[in-house]
């Protein structure tokens, strides 16, 4: 089972995409398009999360949509985003050995969905399961998601395989659960420094590209 952000493709190209786009539709002869997209992502770089374009709004009252409305816009448009090196050729080398190969996410329904559209995952892995779909409540570490796996393929928890980037919420339910889990670590990934808070919490493999997974799986 993969996760999808910052596993699957990195996530900054996704923020990127949204901030190209949100721009396009906001600019004006007055702010144009690239003023906006260097304002948004120089907060992003800089690490702002979360109050991005209420700081948009803010600095450039002149723009016609709502912080609420930028927001929209930026999670339903269709990203210009590609799998990372290798993904693709791991998933169908694992299909090939008789492996089944699912996805897990958690994040904005609109976004998720929109990203599974733009990658083409749904031709390659079944099920795709989408947290948000439920509600955030049920997002990573939340068991429900991953309860999913084992049920729909009928199959043992212990025959299961977590691949994902994050320490913070990835790896602690399934290692309870009896999967193994890998965590993909490559510079550029939006949490590559951060480290496992806890044993619990740490991987038990780390690899450096999509590509180690061939030598790992059956
Ligand atoms: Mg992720």
């Amino acid at each position: 089972v993969f996760d999808l952000d910052d596993t699957l493709y990195m996530e900054r190209d996704y923020v990127r995409s949204g901030f190209r786009h949100v721009a396009e539709a906001v600019a004006s002869d007055l702010h144009p398009s690239n003023t906006i997209f260097d304002f948004l992502w120089g907060l992003f770089e800089q690490g702002v999360r979360g109050d991005t374009f209420d700081r948009l709004v803010a600095a450039f009252p002149s723009i016609p949509m709502t912080a609420e409305q930028l927001v929209a816009c930026y999670r339903s448009h269709l990203p210009a985003i590609r799998l990372l090196d290798g993904a693709h050729d791991v998933i169908e080398s694992l299909a090939a050995g008789g492996c089944r190969v699912g996805l897990l996410s958690d994040g904005p329904l609109a976004s998720q969905d929109a990203k599974v559209k733009a990658l083409g995952l749904e031709a390659v892995l079944s099920p795709v399961v989408l947290t948000s779909a439920w509600g955030h409540t049920f997002s990573k570490p939340h068991p429900r998601g991953y309860e999913q796996f084992p049920e729909h393929w009928r199959l043992e928890h212990e025959r299961l395989v977590y691949v994902a980037d994050n320490p913070e919420k990835d790896f602690v339910t399934p290692k309870r659960l009896g999967w193994r889990t890998i965590r993909l670590r490559m510079d550029g990934q939006l949490r590559s420094c951060l480290e496992a808070s806890s044993n619990d919490h740490a991987p038990d493999d780390e690899i450096r590209s999509l590509e180690e997974l061939t030598g790992r799986l059956p």
